[in-house]
């Protein structure tokens, strides 16, 4: 049988040309290929482009894997995964969890892996690492002999490429709770239930840098298990979280317990009536923690978000202190840094607080930014000094 091909149109090849991995399925001329191939991508003149994951189904039809013409087997899999962890080695450090494989960032188009101590959680997100998900488990076992290994496939992207939403223990053994440190702070990680693979691993960085400027009150508005607030709580007097979802709350409880925390108050709220309520109220702290999901999930919806983010960041500077922090987040990709602090610059000239940013951050390094694919840079951490 002869090799599966894709041949692209001109404007295809120009975008992988100019560094992106992706081509829409709009820019495909022919595809002899069945769903999920490695395929040889060549322009309409046949001249070969690289090797890509084909799917049938996404607007995103072809992920370039490499430009040269090697065969993309076990052993170069393997290859890219050992590439991964290698770089890990050397950034990630005080923590037991951490991001393995950042997908197109680390060459590895629509693979996740992520590490909880001793088990690892994967997502294969497109027909092509999907068809290969026995293969890579068989890699990670080899690499880095995990206690076990969940498929986290439940994100709705996957219904694009045609597959189905599922949660499922793949290799070994992996308890309802992986108990991991972090930052000094140790966390239970529900690897099957748990907000994206259990954890929000992009803010390692960040809940560390925030820590340094705490003191005195805290209020850390949408905090999940408790990651901004049990990691400062030693340096304040009182942390108050609250989330909007009971099962974070009851999650952040048992973390504080977990690390005999008496100083943090979790409760279930939703953030914008409790900032409202504390402006109205007049009640001051000297540090506001904003980690929202995300507003602004496709480009349409960007007026709005920006709307949200606004509100919530000019109520957030009038509860502060003078001297105090504004630790603030957006890890919507369509709201670039730029947009960002321009909505923090209107924020703060209505909350008449002048501000200044002392600290401009993004996702841990362990997920790192393909300059080329800017889909790859989505979380935006400012924080920001209320004079
Ligand atoms: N800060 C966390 C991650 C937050 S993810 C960390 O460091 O790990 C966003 C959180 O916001 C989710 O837990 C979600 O339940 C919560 N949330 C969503 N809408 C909310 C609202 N209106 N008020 C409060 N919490 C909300």
């Amino acid at each position: 049988m002869a090799e599966a091909q894709v041949v692209i149109t001109q404007r295809g090849a120009e975008r992988l040309f100019a560094g992106h991995l992706w081509v829409y399925r709009s820019d495909i001329r022919s595809a002899e290929a069945s769903p999920g191939d490695a395929v040889r991508v060549c322009d309409e003149r046949s001249r070969f482009l690289g090797r890509a994951f084909y799917s049938d189904s996404s607007q995103i039809a072809i992920r370039l894997i490499t430009r040269e013409d090697v065969p993309i087997d076990r052993d170069f899999l393997a290859a890219r995964i050992r590439a991964a962890a290698a770089f890990r080695n050397r950034v990630v450090e005080n923590t037991q969890v951490c991001r393995l494989v950042y997908g197109e960032a680390d060459q590895l188009p629509s693979l996740i892996v992520d590490r909880y101590a001793d088990c690892l959680a994967i997502q294969t997100l497109s027909q092509a690492t999907e068809r290969r998900k026995i293969e890579i488990a068989e890699i990670l076992q080899e690499i880095f002999s995990p206690r076990g290994i969940v498929e986290r496939n439940d994100p709705k992207v996957r219904l694009l490429e045609g597959l189905t939403q599922k949660v499922s223990l793949l290799a070994g053994e992996v308890p309802p709770e992986v108990i991991a440190e972090e930052n000094g702070v140790r966390f239970h990680f529900d690897l099957f239930k748990g907000q994206k693979t259990g954890g929000f691993l992009d803010q390692r960085e960040n809940r560390r840098a925030a820590a340094t400027y705490a003191s005195g009150e805290v209020l850390d508005c949408f905090t999940y298990n408790g990651g901004f607030a049990l990691t400062m709580a030693s340096r304040c007097q009182q942390v108050e979280a609250i989330d909007l979802s009971p099962a974070a709350v009851e999650a952040g409880r048992r973390n504080q317990a977990l690390n005999q925390i008496a100083n943090v108050s979790f409760r279930e709220a939703n953030a914008f009536d409790v900032l409202k309520n504390y402006d109205e109220q007049g009640r001051r702290f000297d540090m506001v923690l904003l980690d929202p999901p995300a507003f602004a999930k496709n480009r349409a919806s960007v007026p709005a978000a920006r709307r949200g983010y606004k509100e919530i960041n000019l109520r957030a500077l009038k509860l502060l202190r003078p001297g105090g922090y504004l630790v603030t987040c957006s890890c919507s990709h369509h709201i670039p840094e730029h947009l960002f602090l321009e909505i923090l610059a209107e924020a703060a000239n209505d909350a008449r607080r002048q501000s200044v940013v002392v600290d401009r951050r993004t996702q841990a390094r362990d997920h790192p930014i393909l300059l080329t694919v800017p889909e790859t840079h989505y979380l935006k951490c400012l924080i920001v000094r209320a004079l």
